[in-house]
């Protein structure tokens, strides 16, 4: 039984008993007060009546004593029996004593009124105070005597004694007794009647208590209890009903303040642990559970579920430049347009950064999974307006499908994940379905990571170096540093692992290597000679965020004693494109003296006014332009508008892969200022090169040799 359900009988015996109680006490009270005073009353009442009736039969006998005289004296005198007996037994109807005997003049009994008359004769001695006329009464042993003369006057013909008896009063107190035992028996009858209606009037008074205080006691508590059982359980929606404005009704009123606050914070709890904040769609977790149940849906159904991994393009960048608020902004803004296009039982939900995953179920089959994909990329495609540019953004998009891709929900996950970044290497806005031989690719570049681990700690990596020579006088000006790695035996070009070295992380690692290595490269060729030479060194856009650049840079010039205008960083077009880190960096290395050059210059997006904001030092002309700038119009005319555009903007100009004196002699006539490529040099470890440019003798026939693997 619930601990509460007995709160009201047990209220109910409680107070029943402690009614019951002072009910027993108040009624053995009365009773007792009542039957002792009632006995003492019957004492009283007994002992007065006995009084009274003695003095009353005496005073009868007094009061008529001379009368009786008289009326005796005529059969005393005459002796004549038969009257006298009539007159004591007229005295006995009167009287009722125990004996009258009727004594001659000498005291000898004449008649006792009966026929025997056994005392006949015997003599009674006659009290000497006894007065004619009058009665005298005396209490002996036997009982009340009272005498009296018979005679007339002083004529005394004889005394009659009379004892008198107890009798008819014992008898009159007899009735008396039990008409006062008879009226204590009604009283105790009705008493005992009263006792129990009382007790039943207070039964029925108890369990109207008791209910009453089940109503309004009893029951709210035991609400209550359930309620507070149901919180316990969990179940905050429950309230409770506030019934009254006393103790209870507030206690409810608490009660359900709690379990609303409660059920808030837990709703609150359950959002911030389910839902993102910013976008508002479900998050890692809810996303989790969701792609479980889903996997579990479609197994038990034997169907599909497609899984979409989403990836903004270039989100970095416009986080970096336009600072955090702009890029949640506009995350909120791709969710908002990426919601409106996808079902409303499909799950959107955001993994973090600029991931989002949708899962899909119940669609099979791939065209219609490409028209999901294809409506997610167009709802992106008109810019967003953030501040007073419209800005363009795109999203790659990788899809897996249970269970044809993978069985086991990470592998699904991991699964999509490739094919987004295999989207992501056809171009911005690009979907793709996962497929095994992209799995391969992935295992490869997972070996070849490991491997470049290894590399890194063997310190399998090596530079080499490429010369850069002026167009017009062929005087040897600078030296490319060009990173090769030897694996095993062959000699690898960075084509085969700087990507990887890039998506990996890895490079940042190199870096302060490259910078020291090529730094005591060019201390050492300036030891053999070459004074007047530049160390041009390659910084991935990656490795020119690195905001340690600087620093690093200032120690190899300080630790190899290099004036800064010595060293040249060539980079990217898009490096410095919308990236906080790298412009800052290219500012204060540029202060610093460090030359920048951009390199294989008109194959990305470049901003010609950075150009001259960041004080750019060099431009180095892509080599597929040059390499066909002899057959194709086009590239020639885009080598001519970069030449041309470097003259104008007095910013000195590098042809690279420079092959033929063809090409060379061109690209001097367009004003080009210094050549680089396999005409001059192939790439060469530094020994090599120090002996090519000890022999290199400036307008003699260029020599073609060198190490380059490409
Ligand atoms: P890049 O900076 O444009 O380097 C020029 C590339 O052209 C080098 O290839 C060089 O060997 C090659 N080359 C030079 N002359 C000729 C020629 O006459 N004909 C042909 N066909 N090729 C020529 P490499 O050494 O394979 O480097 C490829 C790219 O790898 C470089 O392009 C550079 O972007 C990158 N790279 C090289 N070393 C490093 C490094 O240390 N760090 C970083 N981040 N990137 C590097
Ligand atoms: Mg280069
Ligand atoms: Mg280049």
């Amino acid at each position: 039984m619930h601990p509460l359900q007995g709160i009201s009988a047990r209220y109910a015996i409680f107070i029943a008993s402690i009614l019951l109680g002072a009910m027993g006490l108040v009624l053995a009270l009365a009773g007792y007060f009542v039957f002792a005073g009632t006995n003492e009353l019957r004492q009283e009442l007994t002992a007065s009546f006995s009084s009274v009736q003695d003095t009353y039969d005496v005073q009868a006998l007094r009061a008529s004593s001379g009368y009786l005289g008289d009326r005796l004296f005529d059969p005393l005198y005459n002796l004549d029996l038969t009257a006298l007996e009539e007159e004591i037994a007229r005295i006995d109807a009167w009287l009722s004593p125990r004996s009258v005997l009727i004594l001659d003049a000498a005291g000898r009994v004449i008649t006792d009124g009966s026929a025997d008359n056994p005392d006949h004769g015997r003599r009674y001695g006659i009290p000497g105070e006894l007065v004619p006329g009058q009665a005298l009464i005396q209490d002996g042993a036997a009982g009340r005597l009272v005498y009296f003369t018979i005679g007339h006057g002083q004529e005394i013909a004889g005394y009659a004694r009379v004892l008198l008896s107890d009798a008819r009063h014992l008898s009159l107190l007899a009735a008396l007794r039990t008409e006062v035992e008879d009226a204590w028996r009604g009283f105790v009858d009705r008493f005992v009647a009263i006792a129990f209606v009382s007790l039943l009037v207070t039964i029925l008074v108890s369990l109207a208590i008791g209910l009453r205080l089940s109503v309004s006691l009893s029951r709210p508590l035991r609400d209550m209890s359930r309620v507070v059982e149901q919180y316990a359980a969990g179940n905050l929606a429950q309230k409770l009903p506030e019934r009254s404005q006393d103790e209870l009704g507030r206690l409810a009123r608490s009660l359900n303040q709690m379990a609303s606050e409660h059920e808030r914070a837990r709703d609150q709890l359950l959002r911030l642990a389910n839902y993102d904040e910013l976008t508002g769609l479900p998050n890692r977790h809810l996303f989790y559970d969701r792609l479980r149940r889903a996997i579990g849906r479609a197994r038990r159904a034997r169907r599909q579920v497609a899984l979409f991994f989403l990836d903004l393009d270039r989100f970095k960048a416009i986080n970096d430049t336009l600072g955090h608020d702009v890029g949640d902004d506009l995350l909120r803004r791709v969710a908002g347009r990426l919601r409106q296009v996808i079902r409303a039982e499909d799950t959107l939900a955001r993994m973090g950064g600029d991931e989002f995953t949708l899962i899909v179920e119940g669609v099979c089959d791939e065209f219609a999974l490409q028209t999901i994909a294809q409506k997610m990329i167009g709802a992106l495609a008109p810019p967003f307006a953030i501040g007073e540019r419209p800005f363009h953004i795109s999203v790659s998009v990788g899809i897996a499908i249970y269970p044809r891709d993978a069985d086991a929900l990470d592998t699904l996950l991991k699964h999509a994940d490739t094919a987004m970044y295999a989207a992501k290497g056809q171009g911005p806005g690009s979907s793709r379905f996962f497929t095994l031989e992209l799995q391969q690719l992935v295992h490869e570049r997972l070996e070849l990571e490991q491997a470049m681990r290894r590399a890194i700690d063997r310190q399998e990596f090596e530079l080499h170096y490429q010369p850069e020579v002026r167009a017009d006088d062929g005087r040897l000006v600078a030296v490319e540093a060009l990173l090769r790695w030897r694996d095993g035996d062959s000699l690898r070009p960075p084509s085969s692992f700087i990507g990887a070295l890039e998506e990996s992380g890895l490079i940042a690692q190199l870096t302060p290597w490259v910078l020291r290595e090529a730094g005591m490269a060019l201390r050492d060729l300036q030891r053999q000679g070459l004074t007047d030479l530049r160390m041009c060194v390659n910084l991935s856009a990656r490795q020119f965020q690195q905001p340690d650049l600087p620093d690093l840079i200032e120690q190899v010039l300080a630790g190899c004693d290099l004036q800064p205008e010595r060293f040249e960083l060539e980079i990217t077009e898009s490096t410095l494109l919308d990236d906080t880190l790298s412009q800052s960096n290219a500012s204060r290395l540029a202060e610093r003296g460090v030359r920048l050059a951009i390199d294989d210059f008109g194959t990305g997006y470049s901003s010609l006014t950075y150009l001259k904001r960041f004080d750019v030092d060099v431009l180095k002309i892509d080599g597929s332009f040059v390499r066909d700038m002899l057959e194709d119009q086009e590239d020639a005319q885009i080598v001519a508008a970069v030449l041309a555009l470097a003259v104008g903007l007095g910013i000195e100009s590098v042809a690279e892969r420079v092959e033929s004196p063809a090409q060379m002699e061109r690209l001097s006539a367009l004003g080009c200022d210094l050549i680089q490529g396999y005409l001059v040099c192939r790439p060469l470890g530094l020994q090599d090169l120090a002996d090519w440019a000890r022999q290199y003798a400036p307008g003699q026939p260029l020599a073609v040799r060198g190490s380059d693997p490409g």
